[in-house]
């Protein structure tokens, strides 16, 4: 049901990638379990980096370079560079030097703010090399977009990305992503109207396709990003592109395709308040599983808000989603130990209520 199919040959590139085992917040993942999460989706090649490590990225970045060395190409070492630790400059320089082809920074869980001069090292460094700098833009951070915006224009040769859609500041950025070609977004986020805001008002050559694994499985990531992007009418380039097309021509230091304006929010289209109420409540059922809470609440209202007395293309759309909100819940009896388990099916509910334009899956028709 994901449509990856219709994508033809187009080599997927995942831009977000994690590995550790030290991230305090308890999650872990190998070289591995990346590989084996990017076959799962049909996926090929991918940026990696440490997680969070407390103690330092020395020899997390090894790790991670070593990993990459042993994957066959397939996975591509970005360095995760602390700029309030010692000698952070000359670790970005000795990644590089032992194949890092760029840089990660993570304002919140390496505890920085911008502008900071060690930042501006990095993406100097990266402006030389024309090598990406992915920020972390998502949650627990202030915005930092008008720092980002002033870095891209001054060191044009650095392609800065920012992650998680760049959520911390898609509301104004807008303007400024269309002028310069060498800012980016990822699409590594779980809330629909985000990623509709990203799709509809970001150009689609500044945006490329993410999973945030371990986080987010690619095969979720991919489903999220097609029937998003085809919601709001992106043509087949912009979505190969996005796939992948432009991170290879980044990584391979060309000048990044241009796909044309951003379709713009109109495309959104007529609202189907039945359907919104049920994106409400699943993305509260999601924030709350996030924070360790019980989500089943905001489930079941999801759940009493797909029934209807409309017919059509809305009976249909809320028939689906309610069938996909049966699954959470029996997920969630299933399995009472695991506090993710409703979160797929309830994620996949909330994408498709999202998006009516795009109709019903194909799968289940
Ligand atoms: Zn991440």
């Amino acid at each position: 049901m994901d449509g990856r199919e219709a994508l033809g040959d187009a080599a997927w590139f995942d831009a977000h990638t994690h590995i550790g085992h030290n991230d305090p917040d308890g999650r872990s993942a190998t070289a591995e379990e990346i590989l084996g999460g990017l076959d799962a989706a049909g996926h090929q090649r991918a940026l990696v980096f440490a997680m969070h490590e407390p103690d330092g990225y020395r020899a997390a970045n090894d790790a991670v370079i070593e990993a990459s060395g042993a994957s066959g190409g397939r996975l591509v070492p970005l360095a995760r560079i602390a700029p309030n630790a010692e000698g952070a400059l000359a670790e970005a320089q000795r990644c590089m030097q032992a194949g890092a082809v760029g840089f990660k920074l993570h304002p919140r869980s390496d505890a920085f703010g911008l502008p900071h001069p060690v930042v501006e090292q990095v993406v100097a460094l990266a402006h030389e090399r024309r090598a990406p700098v992915l920020f972390h833009a998502g949650r627990g951070i202030p915005h930092l977009g008008e720092a980002v915006v002033d870095l891209a224009r001054r060191y044009h040769g650095a392609r800065l990305i920012l992650a998680h859609a760049g959520i911390s500041d898609l509301g104004w950025i807008a303007d400024e992503a269309a002028a310069l070609d060498n800012l980016f977004f990822d699409t590594a986020w779980w809330n629909v109207s985000d990623q509709l805001q990203l799709y509809t008002t970001i150009p689609p050559g500044r945006i490329l396709y993410a999973s945030d694994m371990p986080y987010g499985p690619g095969i979720f990531a991919a489903f999220c990003f097609l029937r998003v992007a085809r919601a709001v009418g992106l043509g087949q380039d912009a979505l190969r592109a996005i796939a992948g097309g432009q991170l290879a021509r980044v990584l391979a230091g060309e000048e990044p395709a241009d796909l044309g304006p951003p379709p713009g929010v109109h495309v959104v289209g007529e609202r189907v308040i039945e359907a919104e109420r049920v994106v409400t409540y699943c993305a509260v059922a999601l924030q709350v599983a996030f924070r360790g809470q019980e989500p089943a609440e905001p489930i079941a209202l999801a759940r009493l808000a797909c029934r209807t007395t409309r017919d059509g293309d809305v009976r249909a759309l809320l028939g689906y989603v309610d069938a996909l909100l049966e699954i959470a819940q029996e997920n969630g009896r299933a399995h009472p130990e695991i506090p993710f388990a409703m979160m797929p099916a309830t994620l996949l509910a909330m994408v498709i209520a999202g998006t009516p334009q795009a109709g019903i899956p194909a799968a289940a028709v």
